[in-house]
């Protein structure tokens, strides 16, 4: 009886939170025209365009110009895809959240700069010109699982390019939550360190099969410090840090049944007690540089941790539900030691509730936590190679 009650609370919660983001105000700012002209692709917009970050992503052979418009929305009717230029792969233009439009332009220019001009609602990408090209053959790329394929690239001064292998060849770093006599959260007589050790380890084989480089804080049921955590993941220069939780509700918060779910974080410093003096605090002690800590703090790696965030859950939320009913608790900002000492783009992933009797018993079947696992894996493999 009192479970129906329950039940019902927490289906009009869901209900409300449905109705609530339904209402959200969508951006007016939308997509009106684009067209190819010459070396300019532009895009015109119906109002002024608040702001448009640039960034690249290098690898197989392909420079990625990656440009998020923010505040704009993209109807049906507008595509890039159908246009072609010299020295451009592909373009290409999709919804990425509610609030931003991402346009992503492959070119195989290696010093073309992505340069872009914003007036107002005309924003003109000046795509690379023929000066670019001259002399420069399009390398064959091979896309097939990230593996490392050399491209020689000639360009008019005759020095051979080789990829460097290493920046090629993306790094990951995986902390399975707790081990040792850290057991972490326990539930139903399954405890959070077992748990997450063998979830992690899954995501590591299926990571490595799809080329990349994987490193674990620890592989085997040790003890280790957040502090030796997050030196690992500096020292071994990764290029996303990724840990692996399982949650309890509050001890006195009843009642458990409501706490359940897919929770991510990623790092915040607002009101931060970790931070003083523009340093890190570990245990009382402030550690690092102030170049560290800038690292640490960086514009980018926020922004990258969120991306990551957002992709990495739904793409685990989509290959959960193929099987299951799994409620999505969002993404939130914390200043946990782990997302705040790494000096790369960091998620925390709370892959459910040990104290709620239903997701302890998926937690803990290998089906399930292969699911989980795969979705993981699919979302760092669609941030890397861009959705
Ligand atoms: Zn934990």
């Amino acid at each position: 009886m009192e479970f129906k009650i329950l039940k019902r609370v927490v289906i009009s919660i869901f209900l409300l939170s449905l109705t609530i983001s339904l209402l959200e105000a969508k951006t007016s700012n939308y997509l009106r025209h684009t067209f190819l002209k010459e070396n300019r692709l532009t895009l015109i917009f119906k109002y002024d365009v608040a702001s448009v970050k640039h960034f690249t992503i290098r690898g197989h052979g392909v420079v990625k110009h990656v440009y998020d418009i923010f505040d704009t929305s993209l109807p049906k009717t507008e595509d890039i895809s159908q246009f072609k230029a010299k020295g451009v792969r592909a373009f290409r233009i999709a919804q990425f959240n509610k609030k931003l439009i991402r346009v992503v332009i492959d070119t195989t220019i290696d010093d073309y700069k992505g340069i872009f001009t914003l007036k107002g609602r005309v924003l003109s990408f000046i795509l690379p010109s023929d000066r670019n090209i001259l002399n420069q053959p399009i390398p064959k790329i091979i896309k097939k699982h990230h593996k490392i394929v050399k491209h020689k690239y000639r360009f008019k001064n005759r020095k051979r390019y080789h990829y460097n292998r290493k920046r090629r060849v993306k790094i990951i770093i995986l902390d399975a939550g707790h081990g040792g006599r850290d057991i972490g959260a326990s539930g139903y007589g399954v405890r959070e360190k077992d748990i997450t050790l063998s979830m992690t380890l899954k995501l590591k084989t299926i990571l490595q099969k799809m080329g990349y480089r994987v490193f674990m804080t620890h592989k085997r049921d040790i003890f280790m410090n957040l502090r030796e955590r997050t030196e690992y993941a500096n020292r071994h220069k990764g290029s996303i840090f990724v840990a692996i939780h399982a949650n309890a509700a509050p001890k006195k918060r009843t009642p458990h049944v409501l706490y359940k779910g897919i929770e991510l974080f990623y790092l915040s410093v607002k009101n931060s007690n970790r931070v003083k003096d523009r340093r890190a605090v570990y245990r009382g002690k402030k550690l690092y540089s102030r170049a560290d800590y800038r690292k640490m703090t960086s514009a980018s790696k926020y922004y990258n941790s969120k991306i990551l965030a957002k992709v990495v859950k739904s793409s685990m939320l989509k290959n959960i539900r193929t099987k299951y009913n799994v409620n999505d608790k969002g993404i939130k900002k914390r200043d946990f030691w782990v997302l705040l000492a790494t000096k790369m783009p960091s998620i925390l992933i709370e892959t459910g509730y040990l104290t709620n009797k239903d997701e302890v018993k998926r937690l803990t079947d290998e089906h399930y936590q292969t699911l989980l696992v795969e979705g993981i894996a699919n979302g760092i493999n669609s941030y890397y190679g861009l959705y």
